[in-house]
């Protein structure tokens, strides 16, 4: 049974739990698990910080209300994102064994309030992937069917979430990776503004899309840690400066325009999926809310367009791992005495998928090439982000499937590249252009695997999101009781 922040804190007021119990036990499941969730556990860590959180709670005889809204909350946090004094892989051979000295400002965030990290989550390498097949250090199992993938990149932390292994998760979005995995997982995952969230001590894979985004159980822990992460970093350059929008009043379905892309509801979609959503669109009519069919004209160029902008800035930030500046360095290397062979016996620890799209990304900036690929990329992302202002001109949200179909099984893509690439359609038009996007549970398919919809607003509007969401996950939980 997996169980809410609230209902945590209320077990530790009543003093039913203190906060050493409740992560000894999420480290025993962990330990016990088959699932592959995590690449670095910190037990010691953890335990000495659900201590301090002990003697907390026994001086105060409750949990503190202020500032400490993840007060003894066991969290669980991609290898992307550093922690300082614990080893962080970015699930690559190329950083083994790297221990970053400082933290990122997302997880000194959720420490400061009061969060217990249990550990560093399993990835795709350096996020580039969708399945968590792309992992040096193994694929994570799909949580429910263990023949399956749990979606990627933040697959361990879906995974982790959903099989109650962490309460909440700190993953990353660049294309998807924080919402294909909490859709084929059934938990709730958030890819915030761009800027919202500082990316300070992640690490880059593209500059200009990744976000930080926070995962869940339920829509309620999501806003939580969601309001713990926002806010402006001075150490990340693009960190917003504006607050989220503020509500002008509390949510309501009535008269709430939700756009239908007709785009997004094609043949190719599961009719499961397709069938899934419009019944849940349908309830929100009959609540009050409008639906306005839209049509996003540049959406087929949308995978094409992330395709070739993510691999252009992939291929510059992941130069610096050289052996030189970050990066192991091979005994191979050491020994070649002469730089060419020093780099490629470093570079050659890259995994496949990695070196596929450095060479791709270099390909598309190499200056015969970069007009026609990269800057012709950049001026259709131009066209995109006009395609979504104008329909945020005309709808609150935009409602979607968050993939075409459900979770595969292990291996079934791997050899295809290309046909993976296109599952991230419905997810990298939020990165483009730099919108808010949200993934909820919304019921499962016949095989049991759980199906996604996905909620897209314009900037800054999570508020708008969280609250719509709630409404939904709220009439979802009446409908089967
Ligand atoms: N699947 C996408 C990719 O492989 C998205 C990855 C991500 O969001 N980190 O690029």
């Amino acid at each position: 049974m997996i169980q809410s922040i609230r209902e945590i804190h209320d077990s530790f007021d009543r003093g039913e739990k203190k906060p050493s119990a409740l992560v000894a036990e999420y480290l025993a499941r962990i330990q016990a698990s088959p699932l592959n969730a995590y690449i670095t556990v910190c037990a010691d860590r953890a335990l000495r910080q659900a201590i301090r959180a002990d003697e907390v709670l026994l001086k105060a005889g409750k949990v503190p209300r202020s500032g400490q809204p993840l007060f003894g909350i066991p969290v669980g946090i991609k290898d992307n994102l550093a922690l300082s004094g614990v080893r962080m892989t970015c699930a690559s051979k190329v950083l083994e064994n790297y221990i970053p000295p400082y933290s990122a400002t997302a997880v000194e965030r959720v420490e400061a309030a009061g969060a217990i990290t249990l550990g560093k989550l399993n990835m795709d390498e350096f996020a580039m992937g969708g399945s968590n097949e792309n992992s040096a250090f193994g694929p994570v199992l799909h949580p429910t069917h263990p023949d399956r993938v749990p979606g990627g990149s933040s697959g361990g932390a879906a995974a982790a979430v959903r099989a109650n292994l962490c309460v909440v998760a700190l993953g990353s979005d660049t294309g998807g990776s924080v919402r294909l995995p909490a859709s084929y997982c059934g938990v709730v995952g958030l890819k915030p503004t761009y800027g919202r969230i500082s990316r300070y001590g992640l690490v880059a894979f593209a500059s200009s899309l990744d976000q930080v985004g926070p995962i869940a159980a339920n829509v309620e822990d999501t806003e939580v840690l969601f309001n713990v992460l926002a806010g402006h970093d001075s150490r990340d350059s693009t960190s917003l400066l504006s607050e989220v929008t503020a509500p002008a009043a509390p949510f309501s379905i009535a008269g709430l325009r939700i756009g239908v892309p007709a785009e997004y509801f094609v043949e190719g979609v599961a009719s499961e999926i397709r069938t899934a959503i419009h019944f849940k669109l349908q309830l929100l009519e009959s609540q009050g809310a409008r639906l306005v069919p839209l049509h996003l004209a540049h959406s087929r160029y949308a995978v094409a367009t992330y395709y070739l902008l993510a691999v252009s800035e992939a291929s510059s930030n992941l130069s610096r791992f050289d052996g030189v500046r970050y990066g192991v360095r091979p005994q191979a290397a050491v020994e070649a005495g002469e730089l060419g062979a020093f780099y490629r016996a470093t570079r050659a620890r890259f995994g496949a998928e990695v070196k596929r799209r450095i060479i791709l990304g270099t390909f598309a900036l190499s200056s015969g090439y970069v007009d026609a690929y990269y800057h012709r990329a950049s001026q259709v992302r131009k066209l995109i982000q006009r395609d979504f202002a104008q329909a945020f001109s005309e709808v609150d949200v935009i409602a979607s499937p968050v993939a075409p179909a459900t979770a595969y099984k292990l291996g079934e893509r791997s050899d295809d590249p290309l046909q993976m690439y296109l599952n991230d359609i419905f997810t990298v038009p939020a990165n483009l252009a730099g919108f808010p996007a949200i993934s909820l549970p919304s019921g499962e398919d016949a095989a049991g695997l759980p199906i996604g919809l996905q909620f897209m607003a314009a900037h800054s509007n999570e508020t708008l999101l969280f609250g719509l969401a709630r409404q939904l996950e709220q009439s979802l939980k009446e409908e089967r009781s």
